[in-house]
């Protein structure tokens, strides 16, 4: 790793002077009393690539009116560009042809690497582990800025509770406390420590904001949530990446409260820019001012033009409707000329921060492209960050781990043979088959072992935007599959999801195992019950079935570049797992949205009557595996809890960790407390503290935390920042289900 953080921590600066920030106001002030209104519209405006280095198509009259826009300086960013050649030549046109020679910045959609993949980012959450997740992000940030991107679109800091939503494979899970943290550290990974340097690129905190709360999990669909709900769970994720100076937030497709993110001044003008002091610019979704006419919001794309730059909506995605209209809308008094210089003001600030201007082709350097895009450094990075994503959610003890010895291991499942899968979803710049699979991850540990698919997981070639189609009904295979499985001493089960069965537009009402697997599963179950099942995923699934009966379950899912090597690594102890989950597991698809910190009901529990209390008639109350839950090849205790509440600015509760196993092994130990009453109603538990720690066999740990105002108050529904006297409870554990537990009171 020597090598490795010389490349991936030493951002180095090439030349590029870091001017503080009143020089950069200086100048972007004086930069912005030399443009005319068209240019400094044009500022606003982010096209989708159309450059093949060689120009636009003549026949693609869009592209040649994108092109003809870029010579006229009315373009002020590139999306989806990919590789130096091409990023070059387009910088060329605007530094070179234009009459200010504003720099372009170049964005895209690097989600979980660039083309060596750390796991997605839900997995990645599930490590707890911020420094390994910071160093993900880095290595990232340098594959991309080697390619000539100087801007992600991440990270996307949604919390969301519905396991339906396809998108919950992107962000950190449903816990804001956690998602604030890896929030930042994925901030902290791709800005480095200084912008200016050729490897640090600027990072984008999406989509602001409750996207994650659409209705039922369906894509873009409806939100509705209290202030309440925005200011204690929606939004501390994003106000932490801002006080972390990310510099750029994307805004979103869904309506607030009636109100389209894209044109809601609230959130917008007042909370983000106004409230947090957010200096840098906000970017629209893809085409997300258009669809204020769909939503009913704007009569057509002049309206939603102007909704958008007055509601704070800096740059336009895609949508036409600020080249198109703004200019007019100015002229027409309808918007304010000093809404587009603060705009444009915001964005020529982060391109003076980043060191566009002074030197517009630091990212443009071919022998960097070759030298670091896919560097070996970078697969034994994302290597780690893929062990460390694994969650171990079963394991009685007499499947796992394999022994190298095993003489006959049987290998079933599409998905164990699949080199695309699971790079997973959002992989815009990674080829299919670059990733090792299970196969061939097992091979460096044996040969004994023989693989049989069981079933197609899905049945028509599959891109980012096509429907998967897993409605197969041919079982051909199970016949081959279970006579494997007969005569095996150990099967090991690789099933799941596609890698495109997650990721936008890729909502789903079943959340089992896709098509045939779960019968396939039961068929092998019947000839031999020593399954250890590999799951990969890209959302949680409801598996009761496996829960009860399969021996051990390893939740992998979607690990990227390196993933057939970190789950051979787990399966033979090579690597003890670590991960706890960082969205909650349900039963069936009915508890959805299920999350940990809910609120009590009126009516928690039953109190005798067995029909009047808070719950299903046909479902348990808890879910399947609960936020935090993950288990190790060691085994840890919890002792000694002691809540010292004498400096009441500084609660301290420490506990006692031992590894009462001989197996070395890591522990999430996690703090939660309860508000017990409140002027706004607390959650039954919220986590406030969590720490990762080593464990020799048989070694024991104190780990102390610290409860300040910031852990202890909450927002009431204006926004205002409330601490108020009273009892606490208090759990540390290692989970969200289980831990010791204690109380104090905040005089
Ligand atoms: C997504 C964004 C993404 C953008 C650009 C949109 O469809 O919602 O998260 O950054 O496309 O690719």
């Amino acid at each position: 790793f020597a090598i490795l953080s010389i490349l991936v921590f030493n951002a180095c600066n090439p030349g590029t002077s870091n001017m503080n920030k009143d020089a950069i106001d200086k100048k972007v002030e004086a930069l912005l009393t030399q443009m005319t209104i068209e240019e400094k519209v044009g500022q606003m405006v982010q096209y989708n690539g159309f450059y093949d280095a060689t120009g636009p198509a003549p026949s693609d009259g869009n592209a040649q009116k994108k092109y003809e826009h870029l010579k006229n300086g009315m373009v002020g960013s590139f999306l989806n560009i990919k590789g130096v050649e091409q990023v070059r030549a387009l910088q060329k046109i605007a530094v070179e042809e234009t009459r200010l020679g504003i720099p372009l910045i170049f964005g895209l959609d690097v989600i979980h690497g660039q083309k060596t993949l750390s796991p997605i980012p839900l997995g990645e959450s599930a490590s707890w582990d911020l420094k390994a997740i910071e160093k993900s992000a880095r290595v990232a940030a340098v594959e991309a800025s080697a390619m000539g991107v100087n801007w992600t679109f991440a990270p996307m800091v949604d919390i969301y509770r519905d396991a339906r939503w396809g998108r919950v494979m992107e962000g950190a899970g449903e816990d804001p406390y956690l998602g604030a943290k890896i929030g930042v550290a994925r901030v902290k990974g791709f800005q480095g420590d200084d912008l200016t340097a050729n490897n640090t690129i600027a990072a984008c905190a999406k989509h602001f904001a409750a996207y994650g709360f659409v209705e039922a999990g369906k894509e873009y669909n409806t939100v509705d949530v209290g202030t309440s709900t925005l200011f204690n769970i929606v939004f501390p994720p994003f106000k932490a990446v801002v006080e972390a100076d990310v510099k750029t937030v994307m805004n979103a497709f869904n309506i607030v409260n009636g109100i389209p993110s894209t044109g809601n001044s609230f959130m917008q003008r007042e909370v983000l820019k106004g409230m947090w002091g957010f200096k840098g610019f906000v970017i629209s979704d893809w085409a997300s001012g258009a669809e204020m006419v769909s939503h009913g919001f704007a009569r057509d794309l002049k309206e939603a033009a102007m909704h958008a730059a007055n509601a704070g909506s800096d740059m336009d995605m895609e949508s036409y409707a600020y080249v198109e209209y703004l200019v007019d809308l100015v002229k027409e008094g309808k918007v304010n000329e000093s809404v587009i210089d603060e705009a444009v003001g915001r964005i020529l600030r982060v391109k003076y921060e980043l060191g566009l201007f002074d030197d517009p082709y630091k990212y443009c350097d071919e022998a960097r492209e070759k030298e670091l895009v896919c560097h070996n450094d970078h697969q034994q990075a994302v290597l780690d960050m893929a062990r460390k994503s694994i969650v171990l959610l079963k394991n009685d003890g007499k499947v796992l781990p394999l022994k190298k010895s095993q003489k006959k291991i049987a290998v079933i499942g599409d998905l164990a043979d699949d080199k695309t899968s699971p790079l997973g979803s959002w992989r815009v710049s990674a080829d299919d088959e670059t990733a090792v699979s299970v196969i061939e991850g097992l091979k460096k540990y044996t040969s004994n072992f023989a693989y049989a698919k069981g079933v197609d997981l899905v049945t028509n070639p599959v891109s980012f935007v096509t429907e998967l189609d897993i409605n197969t009904t041919d079982k051909r295979g199970f016949k081959e599959a279970v006579k494997l499985a007969k005569k095996s001493e150990v099967v090991v089960m690789v099933l799941g999801e596609h890698g495109f069965h997650s990721g936008e537009g890729r909502s789903r009402t079943r959340i089992g195992l896709p098509g045939l697997q779960q019968e396939l599963l039961e068929e092998v179950y019947k000839v031999n019950k020593n399954i250890v099942l590999v799951l990969m995923n890209g959302r949680p699934l409801a598996l009761p079935w496996a829960a009860e009966h399969v021996p051990a379950i390893m939740e992998t899912w979607h690990l990227g570049t390196q993933s057939g090597n970190a789950i051979a690594d787990v399966l033979f102890g090579q690597y003890n797992p670590s991960g706890k989950l960082p969205m909650s597991f349900p039963r069936s698809v009915g508890q959805c949205p299920i999350y940990y910190n809910h609120f009590n009901t009126g009516r928690p529990g039953n109190s005798g009557d067995n029909v009047f209390w808070s719950h299903y008639t046909d479902e348990e109350n808890t879910p399947l595996y609960p936020f935090g839950f993950g288990l190790s090849y060691s085994d840890f205790e919890y002792s000694d809890l002691v809540i010292d509440d004498a400096d009441q600015k500084n609660i301290k509760v420490s506990v006692k960790v031992s590894n009462v196993s001989n197996v070395e092994g890591e522990e999430v130990v996690q703090l939660y407390i309860r508000d017990r009453v409140a002027a706004v109603v607390r959650p039954v538990k919220e986590l406030k503290g969590f720490e990762k720690i080593v464990l020799k066999g048989k070694e024991s740990r104190t780990v102390t935390f610290l409860l300040t105002e910031k852990e202890l108050g909450f927002y009431n529904g204006e926004g205002t920042f409330m601490v108020e006297p009273g009892e606490f409870d208090v759990m540390v554990g290692t989970s969200s289900a289980e831990g010791l537990t204690g109380a104090f009171v905040l005089k």
